[in-house]
């Protein structure tokens, strides 16, 4: 094997320009470092970019989807449709406000939820959809909300990895029901740890900033109201400086996303995984914001498992992540009566799926060293049996 002489590529690093370092330092040096003034100003931009619709800002993309089902009036006896095929607080928000999550299976090619299973999903009880667009691919959005229409159905949209995503030219969260995206290190756009929910009017942003901080109103110099149970979710201004630093940059993030998961594309062609039949994630260069590159292993064809290739990668300097485990087969999930053969698509993806590296500070070079690296090890490990390349 050849001298690496490389830095160790993680798969996914956040770039923080100089500016937005300035920035920081600025607000903590102003005397006002939890919220206030950068946390009006992101919320500002945030709605702006949305088309104007109200936006509220808080400290994670989890509570944001609770509070949202909290708006959208959700609770106790309520059943909620989602994907097993997302991070678990999709779900746990679901059970957190006393709601039943109602998993259906994925599109196999999609990874997302299967919009021509939900409607079967569909009970007396269903009060609301989350659909997840996994690695920034959004869902078909015209089908997801005549479904919703037609049965009456809220829509709280998992938008978390979709910031900058758009469908048929309208940006993800310019569109549709309750949204809500996050802003954790690993997102498209970042706030260290954060969140926004886009709204439908003015009343759900007040209901918002009411959940987001102990529900808590004030008046004049001494008045103060609390009348709704709200939580501790409010997003410092420092991390609103972040996050503004960030969303400054949004079209040039993921321009640069889409040309290296193009290059990705160009790398493997004709390679040793794609002949291997590896998974490739849906070619869409117009919709997707490229949060991840995702492939499926074809583990029956290779003489490896999934965490020896992932070894085998690191070995190579390159890091790899996994998103996700299909959720139903948690063991909270399990309690619940989940198992096993229930949403086959979802649980193959999630037992073979590997995330690769990209992030805007790679380079093309850089991704045609991962799918060597890919090409090697399925070589290496590859079956003998006869497919043809
Ligand atoms: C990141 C993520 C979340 C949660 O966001 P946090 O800000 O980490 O709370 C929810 N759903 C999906 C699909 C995510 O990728």
């Amino acid at each position: 094997m050849t001298q690496i002489t490389r830095p160790f590529l993680p798969f996914v690093k956040p770039e923080i320009d100089e500016e937005t370092i300035q920035g920081v330092i600025d607000v903590l040096r102003s005397g006002w470092i939890t919220t206030g003034p950068q946390n009006q100003q992101f919320e500002a931009e945030l709605s702006a970019y949305v088309g104007g619709r109200p936006v509220r800002a808080f400290n994670s993309g989890t509570c944001t989807m609770e509070i949202g089902l909290r708006i959208a009036g959700v609770g106790p006896g309520d059943e909620v449709i989602t994907t097993p095929m997302t991070w678990v607080s999709t779900a746990n928000v679901i059970l957190e406000v006393g709601a039943t999550p109602v998993f259906v299976d994925i599109d196999p090619v999609t990874r997302n939820i299967d919009l021509n299973l939900l409607e079967r999903a569909i009970t007396p009880r269903t009060k609301a959809i989350m659909p997840v667009y996994l690695a920034g691919l959004p869902v078909d959005m015209d089908r997801l909300y005549d479904i919703a229409r037609a049965h009456k159905l809220r829509v709280i949209e998992d938008a978390a990895q979709a910031f900058g995503s758009s469908w048929r030219g309208k940006r993800i969260g310019a569109i549709g029901d309750i949204v809500s995206f996050s802003f954790h290190a690993n997102k498209n756009v970042t706030s260290i740890e954060g969140g926004a929910l886009v709204l439908n009017n003015e009343d759900e942003a007040e209901l918002a900033r009411k959940y987001r901080l102990q529900g808590i109103t004030r008046t004049g110099f001494d008045g103060m109201d609390c009348d709704v149970l709200g939580g501790k979710y409010n997003l410092t201004d420092v991390a609103a400086r972040v996050g503004l630093g960030q969303l400054r940059q949004i079209e040039r993030f993921t321009e640069k996303r889409r040309e290296l998961a193009r290059a990705y594309f160009d790398a493997f062609e004709g390679g040793a995984a794609v002949r291997l039949g590896a998974g490739l994630p849906t070619p869409n260069f117009t919709d997707s914001n490229w949060h991840m590159f995702q492939i499926a292993l074809p583990l029956e064809r290779l003489r490896l498992t999934r965490a020896e290739f992932m070894s085998e990668m690191k070995d190579r300097g390159i890091g790899t992540g996994l998103h996700y485990p299909a959720l139903h087969l948690f063991t909270l999930y399990r309690a619940r009566g989940f198992k096993e053969g229930m949403f086959p698509h979802a649980e193959r993806y999630g037992a073979s799926t590997v995330t690769l590296p990209l992030f805007t500070l790679m380079s093309t070079d850089d991704v045609e060293h991962v799918v060597k690296s890919v090409d090697e090890i399925f070589e290496q490990f590859g079956g003998d049996q006869k497919e043809n390349g």
